[in-house]
């Protein structure tokens, strides 16, 4: 018989409920990755054996009532924690989200129709080995991503489903099959209604997803349900060499080619977002947008604070948009003042960001500018690799160090300090504390 290798704790759990008379499996995202011959981040076990039952078959495991009223327990075995839930039978969706009532069956097959797509869809016990009830083994094959059911109406019933069904086909990198995406374009209205924090959590997987460019541009009016700000990106036309097409044609350009890290996809998506309020054309007919790395800040900044990202997300976003015009390429000088600036991470991130919006460019500009981005990368790599002193921590001498030669403290001394980082940066002075001290008195004098 077909067998997934289930880990011994979570196998445990399954023995303990089956002992006591209740079916149990694993089920969703851990069978469908365990087809797709992948690790699965996380198990979670679904059971006849109501709430009370449940603690009772599992007395002799550390339980924790996590989502009692919902029917979830979590079981800790052996440092794994399995979500472990009464087979259900949904209810309507009023936040979207959660079901407003939950009914509790005996039935696999009905916990079974509930569920989302026909990849998410299958149950997998040794003892009875694959449930697979709405063909999901053979959309895995064929990689088609399909609702349960009738797609309006699942849909309809939980608007959350329209995102994922984005997410998990730009995750698996699956098509979507058609009727599932007619539905999708057809209700994407409800998407207004549904919690900003739950759109933001499925749209922080999809950006960062293989299939990212392609699903946002198969369902771009959907997009622009979650975030309105993108829409007039559509069909705002460039007229500049640096160009082939609208912003929005070049911003999937760009995210196509985006390293996968969330502050660099999503500073990508939004990058030019600004440009459509920018616009203007000289008399020769050159389209130009100046300003547009401010104006897109600023758009990024209310983007980020309506989908509810947490302030350092948001604002690393921000420097990233604010900056991503103004080329890194340079001496090493630069290089060394902007990694003192910026940071190694938000350095990487930003030239990240640079090279997916050169890729995203029309040549010959495209070819003269990735070497050069490149340089700049290799640059930095060596830089650090000396290990250099880019933090106040990092420097010979301290604000005490100063007040022991005399000087006050305040913002002067801060002055000073800023001032002996930049000349260590950037070579001009060794990092000792005789040179330091020496250097400080000379420009104390100047001040
Ligand atoms: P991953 O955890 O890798 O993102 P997953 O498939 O485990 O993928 P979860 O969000 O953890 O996704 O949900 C677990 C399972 O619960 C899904 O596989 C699906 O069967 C079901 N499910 C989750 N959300 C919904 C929903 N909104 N409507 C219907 N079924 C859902
Ligand atoms: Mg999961």
């Amino acid at each position: 018989m077909f067998q997934i290798a289930i880990p011994q704790p979570v196998e445990e759990i399954l023995s303990a409920l089956e002992a006591a008379g209740f079916p149990a499996v694993v089920v969703g995202g851990c069978v469908r990755d365990s087809l797709l011959g992948k690790t699965p981040h996380d198990w979670d076990v679904a059971t006849a054996a109501r709430p009370e039952e449940m603690k009772q078959a599992l007395s002799r495991f550390r339980l924790a009532e996590t989502g009692i009223r919902h029917g979830t327990l979590t079981v800790r075995n052996q440092g794994e924690a399995v979500e472990t839930t009464t087979f259900r039978q949904d209810g309507s969706y009023g936040d979207s989200r959660h079901p407003d009532t939950v009914t509790f069956t005996r039935s696999l097959e009905t916990d079974l129709s509930r569920r989302d797509f026909t990849v998410n869809a299958m149950a997998y016990s040794p003892k009875r080995g694959l449930v697979d009830l709405f063909g999901g083994q053979e959309d895995l094959q064929a990689k088609v991503l399909r609702c349960v059911g009738n797609p309006e109406q699942r849909f309809t019933e939980d608007a959350l489903r329209i995102v994922r069904a984005m997410r998990f086909s730009a995750v698996l990198d699956f098509s979507i099959e058609p009727a599932t995406g007619e539905a999708i374009l057809a209700q994407k209205e409800r998407l207004r209604y549904l919690a900003r924090e739950r759109i933001a959590d499925e749209l922080k997987k999809l950006l960062c997803a293989p299939g990212a460019a392609r699903i946002l541009g198969a369902f771009a009016p959907a997009v622009w349900e979650m975030i309105p700000e993108l829409e007039p990106c559509f069909g705002q036309q460039q007229y500049n060499p640096h160009h082939f097409g609208t912003v929005w044609e070049h911003t999937l350009a760009a995210l196509e080619h985006a390293e996968p890290i969330l502050p660099v996809r999503l500073a990508v998506l939004l990058h030019d977002i600004g440009k459509p309020a920018c616009f203007s054309r000289e008399e020769n007919g050159v389209g130009h947008f100046y300003g547009h790395a401010a104006k897109s800040t600023e758009i990024a900044d209310a983007v980020c604070r309506s989908l509810r990202l947490d302030n350092a997300l948001r604002e690393r976003v921000m420097l990233l948009v604010r900056y991503h015009d103004g080329p890194m390429i340079g001496n090493e000088k630069l290089i060394r003042r902007r990694l003192r600036q910026l940071g190694e991470e938000a350095f990487f991130q930003l030239l990240a960001v640079q090279t997916a919006d050169t890729l995203g460019q029309a040549e010959p500009y495209r070819s003269q500018r990735l070497p050069q981005l490149a340089q700049v990368g290799e640059l930095a790599r060596q830089i650090l690799a000396e290990r250099p002193c880019l933090t106040m921590d990092a420097l010979a001498i301290s604000g005490r160090d100063l007040i022991a030669a005399g000087m006050n403290p305040g913002p002067e001394m801060g002055r000073v300090l800023r001032r002996l980082l930049e000349a260590v940066s950037e070579g001009e002075l060794d990092n000792t504390s005789a040179v330091l001290l020496n250097y400080a008195q000379q420009i104390r004098e100047k001040i």
